[in-house]
């Protein structure tokens, strides 16, 4: 049956596509260039992207078919929201698919903040044995204040907890009763910049998230504070943590997301204190695997006009 005409633009894993193949005729044109997009999309009822693809307005406009965009994965700040609710076309995306992949790394850079493991692996290809000058801090017994308490941030407070840290969470959506239910403390965000060791970073970016960790927020945190981003880049304010981190505010910092990507050799990229990771947060066989299947799910769902479990907008 090939009811449905899809187009894939940023690859999908092969479980994914044999579900849509099943059911309709499916283009993977990955690595398909804006203007080819513009072109091509009018022929489609369905696309579906990862992070690289750009869903402008424009494509919105000469999509004349579309009926649903599928983001395989999380984030759906590359799709425009807007312009596709204008245009009555669903946004589904794969929001659980990626929880834990993201959450282990999250848990891998903070480790590798308090002990510069990249560093130390770093100085021993260069022949060095630098262990005198590698002495780090343990987790245990410290604080990690977690930003956005929501499926990933739950999943990195419960390996703090394993390690043996007090995990305190703001989230100014979920309620107290759920912020203790999922193992966190819930605070405020000025007492989780006063009392945290470490901080980690899993909220979503949007107005109200832009520069959230900048130079007041930077300000108010302990001295030697280390931080941890895998959320999305644009949280934090890049020149404002350079700042700190030279001043020794911040000891450590740990970034899978820029401004900018890529964000190339920049000071911040460069900074010794700076572990550095290229959005790799859902790079894992299982999460790839997981994303694809149930994205290739839910966009048949959207297109045979079946309930949906993500809907964006
Ligand atoms: P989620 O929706 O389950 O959780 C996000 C939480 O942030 C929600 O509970 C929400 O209430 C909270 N929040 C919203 N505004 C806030 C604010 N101003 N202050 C504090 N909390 C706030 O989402 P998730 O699946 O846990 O994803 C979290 C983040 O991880 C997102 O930014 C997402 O884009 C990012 N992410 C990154 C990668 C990667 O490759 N690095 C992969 C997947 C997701």
């Amino acid at each position: 049956m090939t009811d449905f005409k899809i187009l894939i633009t940023d690859g999908l894993g092969e479980g994914g596509q044999s579900i849509l193949r099943a059911a309709s005729h499916v283009d993977d044109k990955a690595a398909l260039s804006a203007p080819d997009l513009i072109k091509t999309v009018g022929g489609y009822d369905a696309l579906i992207v990862r992070g690289r693809t750009k869903v402008t307005a424009e494509v919105f406009e000469t999509g004349k078919k579309l009926k649903v965009v599928g983001r395989a994965g999380v984030g759906v700040d590359n799709i425009d929201l807007e312009a596709a609710k204008k245009h009555n076309v669903t946004v589904v995306n794969a929001p659980v698919s990626t929880t834990l992949a993201v959450a282990e790394l999250a848990f891998g850079l903070l480790l590798s903040t308090a002990r510069e493991i990249p560093r130390a692996d770093a100085s021993m290809k260069k022949g060095e044995w630098l262990k005198k000058e590698l002495e780090g801090v343990e987790l245990s017994g410290k604080t990690l204040g977690i930003i956005g308490f929501g499926r990933i941030g739950m999943e990195v407070g419960k390996r703090a907890a394993a390690f043996g840290m007090n995990v305190v969470a703001y989230d100014p959506v979920v309620s107290e009763d759920d912020i203790k239910a999922r193992g966190g403390e819930p605070v405020t965000i000025q007492e989780l910049y006063e009392w945290s060791d470490f901080i980690s970073l899993h909220l979503p970016l949007n107005v109200h998230t832009r520069d959230l960790i900048g130079r007041m927020a930077l300000s108010e945190m302990k001295n030697g504070v280390r931080i941890i981003s895998t959320a999305r880049g644009g949280i934090i304010d890049e020149p404002a943590l350079l700042d700190a981190l030279n001043s020794g505010k911040v000891a450590a910092a740990a970034l899978d997301v820029f401004a900018t990507e890529p964000p190339g050799g920049t000071d911040l990229v460069k900074h010794p204190k700076v572990i550095t990771t290229p959005h790799i947060g859902a790079q894992t066989v299982e999460a790839q695997t997981r994303a694809a299947d149930d994205i290739a799910h839910e966009v048949l769902a959207a297109l045979r006009g079946e309930p949906l479990r993500w809907k964006v907008n």
